[in-house]
């Protein structure tokens, strides 16, 4: 029998290639915009008819090419970006594969105009399904213009699969949103069926951010900035406030390139579990730069994956610089800068007291050899030659941000909202605080009316007070002399079980006796103790729910539910000294602004607010 096996012709294979690569008309998108940003563009616009279907147009201010090299692009890995494999360890740009313009042309009618500053002409290509129909002199503005006509014009399957126009164009926004976040620097436009969608100048980070979503985002954003040797990590993160249940605003990049990475993504909302309400997502918009010979990004044709060569350290340092953050910010509510687009919003105004948020790193420790030696330097495509160091225990470093950054507890008075340096300025004497309702107290702080609402602010003080009595100092049981009894449905019974010895650490000495009944041996000393059968039903409802949802902690549970039901029982501070007393303990909790059910607890009253209420 003859040979059967024979090579597919380069057509065959780039419209193979163009199934991974290109799966719609925003892939084609990302593509163009990223090919744009690699020629170093300043100015790019995308132009866009019918969601893509009949064009798609990106026309960039970028270096251009060769009359040879315009023609040469359509080729497979036809790539100017690597030349050998050791380069796929250093790179620095969105392309490197050559397998782009090849795929979309096998799939489209593309037109290519592209002039480099030094030449005297252009170059016009026309490419129809692979097939070259044009190539020759033109003119046309220095950078490179490159049409992409009926898409998937031989591939009726691909194009019946498409969705409406609505859903398509909206991945376009999204593929566009991407690059435009990351590239603040650089001036979009896009213009969807003849209508400008987005102009965007070039810009600082946060005000791009504004561009993209809206000036409501302008005073709901942390900024986050941590770096050690070998991980940089910037960007913003939305305040507890504006999470959403659904479809967050959650941007990613490592090293300029937007990623979906699940770890990543769980390092940054578990450090939110503790101020956000059950299900809802936190915003943010976070840029990771490691060494480019550290992280893999050749997993998947798109690029969206990335595998980190240390993802436990990554995660850790994120996380740490997440929680960092929130703590830190939302301590400062005078954060907040009026929108105004001459303004470098990235610079902290010299009158908020921000600390720099710092970790503390071995700066000569190199991460990279213990993973190095493990792998014997062979075979591992990862790894770079680099300097050996001294190298330092990475756990320790990571137990100890995690210790100091981690947990809830403050131990540092460094981490309170306000920065009291003089003890004067939370001195509350007759008269200098105001109850209004019994439900609100509106003391001056720092020169600024405060209006605090007092049940969230003892939720905080109480979970506070837990989260330290769970982890560090149990409450004293005070044994009673006739034990209380109480009665659970089996469910809840078993439920208990687990979480006893925590509730031990409350003061609440609960022992089993038979079926579902439970003495109470041991309650702590407090005044209004409360019916502790209710207390005990609606904990374990609630620790049943979190756990069920797995949302939080079980430590962070129990102290999130006891504070809850708790905060009522507490009184209204009556005196000078009790305002005082609540507000020094208010103050002293890590995260003082908001209540651990994620309700705001005390606003400061600008003058421009109070002008507002009277206009
Ligand atoms: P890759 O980006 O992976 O190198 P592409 O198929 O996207 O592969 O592009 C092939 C090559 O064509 C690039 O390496 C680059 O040299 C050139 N090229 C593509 N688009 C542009 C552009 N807008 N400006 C200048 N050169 C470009
Ligand atoms: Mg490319």
């Amino acid at each position: 029998m003859d040979d059967i096996i024979h090579l597919l012709p380069d057509r065959v294979a780039n419209q193979i290639a163009a199934g991974e690569v290109v799966q719609r008309p925003a892939s084609a998108v990302k593509e163009l915009l990223e090919n744009a940003i690699d020629a170093g563009a300043s100015h790019i616009q995308l132009v866009v008819k019918d969601a893509g279907r009949t064009l798609i147009q990106v026309i960039d201010d970028g270096k251009g090419m060769s009359f040879n090299d315009a023609r040469l692009c359509f080729e497979r890995h036809a790539t100017s970006k690597i030349s050998s494999a050791e380069d796929l360890f250093s790179i620095r740009t969105k392309g490197f594969r050559g397998e782009a313009l090849a795929s979309v042309a096998a799939i489209a009618h593309v037109e290519l105009k592209t002039k480099r500053a030094e030449d005297e002409t252009g170059t016009l290509v026309q490419i129809e399904g692979s097939e070259i129909k044009e190539h020759t002199l033109t003119t046309t503005a220095d950078g490179t213009s490159i049409s992409v006509k009926n898409l998937f014009f031989n591939v009726p399957a691909r194009r019946n699969f498409l969705k409406s126009d609505a859903t398509e164009f909206g991945c376009i926004e999204e593929e566009f949103k991407r690059v435009a976040l990351i590239h603040p620097e650089v001036a979009f436009t896009l213009y969807h069926n003849g209508n400008m969608v987005y102009q965007l100048k070039s810009n600082n980070p946060k005000l791009r951010i504004v561009e993209l979503f809206g000036k409501h985002f302008n005073d709901k954003l942390y900024p986050l900035q941590q770096e050690s040797n070998y991980i940089k990590i910037s960007g913003f993160i939305g305040k507890p406030e504006c999470s959403k249940k659904k479809s967050p605003e959650q941007y990613l990049f490592v090293n300029h390139r937007f990623v979906k990475h699940r770890g990543l993504n769980f390092a940054v909302e578990s450090a939110y579990s503790q101020v956000l309400p059950e299900g809802h997502h936190p915003v943010y918009f976070i840029s990771i730069e490691v060494d480019p010979a550290t992280i893999d990004v050749n997993i998947s044709p798109t690029k969206i994956d990335v595998k980190l060569q240390d993802e436990r350290m990554a995660f850790g340092f994120l996380n740490a610089s997440v929680r960092k953050a929130i703590g830190e910010f939302s301590l400062i509510p005078q954060l907040d800068f009026d929108y105004n687009t001459e303004l470098d919003l990235n610079s902290v105004p010299e009158k908020a007291e921000l600390k720099v948020p710092t970790i503390e790193i071995d700066k000569t420790y190199n991460p990279f050899r213990r993973t190095q030696s493990s792998n014997g330097g062979g075979g591992r495509v990862l790894m770079g030659n680099r300097p050996q160091t001294a190298a330092p225990d990475w756990d320790n470093f990571l137990r100890d941000i995690h210790e100091t950054q981690v947990q809830t507890v403050p131990s540092e008075p460094e981490q309170t909202s306000i920065d009291f340096q003089n003890e004067d300025e939370i001195l509350v004497k007759e008269g200098s605080y105001l109850i209004l309702y019994q439900k609100y107290m509106l003391v001056k702080i720092q020169e600024k009316p405060h209006l605090i609402h007092i049940a969230r602010a003892y939720e905080r003080i109480i979970y506070q007070s837990y989260m330290e009595a769970l982890r560090e100092k149990p409450v004293v049981v005070q044994q009673s002399l006739f034990p209380e009894t109480i009665t659970l449905t089996p469910a809840r019974a078993e439920l208990l079980q687990e979480i006893r010895e925590d509730m031990h650490k409350l003061g609440y000495d609960i022992e089993p006796i038979s079926g579902g009944n439970f003495a109470v041996n041991g309650t702590p000393n407090e005044e209004d103790m409360g019916d502790v059968q209710t207390l005990v039903e609606c904990l374990l409802d609630d620790y049943q729910s979190q756990m069920l949802n797995h949302r939080m902690e079980r430590e962070k549970s129990i102290a999130m539910s006891m504070a809850r039901q708790k905060r009522s029982r507490k009184k209204v501070p009556s005196t000078p000294e009790e305002a005082e007393f609540f507000l020094r303990q208010l103050f002293a909790c890590l995260m003082p602004t908001i209540s651990p059910s994620g309700k705001k607890i005390y606003e400061v009253l600008e003058e421009d607010a109070l002008t507002k209420i009277l206009s």
